[in-house]
């Protein structure tokens, strides 16, 4: 049966038990209303918290809509190229990775002291650019945006802590979970994507970091680790280095504007 049918009888049977006559179930009133909040990712959170029933109308409508109008250019990207390029996980995980840095906690490769716990962003710059520094070169057709690290200040290291975060697109069909596969690499034991809870591989373990990846985040080569879940959701941990203030002309981590994209939640 085709996706439209399925949605029109879900339609009727909604209409069959009364729900299309309730306002705060109306699909077409939820996105108006939400439009005039601008897409608040606080309020979306809080109202599919509400009930099931809202919370199954986020899962189908509101997380993507809320993605389309907070992050055009890259939802686009992402999900440009058919088929190939299905979003793994869905629009629910992609907004909470748009506006959740996920913190830190000790992992096989990289250490902590304490863990830093997660939080919302404000504002977050992904870059298909950066991304690519976090590819082999033999993937290098794979797309990849990843965000610039989120700077979690530690009082008793000298170098900070730095978070990041990122997603592929069409992972399943990617280059890089090609390479995973093929070198037989296990998925990591008690680490669980923190976007959409499925499996992942450590790329740390599975010598898939290029050194370009601390040099972009301005981090010591080695004092890095991600990881990538099966749905193509990356989140990683390093330890920044301090620059002084003759040190800032790096032009590697400079991008072309057009590979760009800021997520910026409220107004
Ligand atoms: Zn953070
Ligand atoms: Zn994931």
């Amino acid at each position: 049966m085709s996706s439209s049918s399925n949605q029109r009888r879900r339609v009727n049977s909604d209409s069959l038990s009364g729900l299309s006559e309730s306002g705060i179930l109306n699909e077409r009133i939820l996105v108006l209303v939400f439009e005039s909040l601008k897409w608040d990712v606080h309020v979306l959170c809080q109202a599919a918290s509400v009930s099931r029933k809202l919370q199954a109308v986020a899962k189908r409508l509101l997380w993507k809509e809320l993605c389309l109008y907070r992050a055009p250019r890259m939802v686009s990207e992402l999900t440009s190229g058919g088929p190939a390029s299905r979003l793994g996980g869905g629009f629910s995980a992609l907004a909470k990775l748009l506006f959740y840095c996920c913190g830190c906690e000790s992992t096989r490769h990289f250490e902590v002291s304490q863990p830093a716990p997660g939080h919302f962003m404000k504002s977050t710059r992904f870059s298909k650019t950066s991304g690519r520094s976090f590819l082999m070169k033999k993937c290098g057709s794979d797309l990849l945006y990843v965000s610039d690290p989120c700077e979690h200040p530690t009082g008793n290291k000298e170098d900070d802590l730095g978070i990041f975060r990122g997603v592929f697109r069409g992972f399943m069909k990617s280059k890089t979970r090609d390479c995973l596969i093929r070198r037989g690499v296990g998925l990591e034991d008690g680490v669980n994507c923190p976007y959409c809870g499925a499996r992942c591989w450590s790329m740390t373990a599975a010598r898939l970091v290029p050194k370009s990846a601390a040099r972009r985040l301005g981090a010591n080569e080695g004092e890095i680790e991600y990881f990538v879940c099966v749905n193509g959701h990356m989140h990683g941990s390093c330890w920044l280095v301090r620059l002084s203030s003759d040190d800032g002309s790096d032009d590697d981590r400079r991008d072309d504007g057009d590979f760009d994209q800021t997520v910026n939640n409220g107004s």
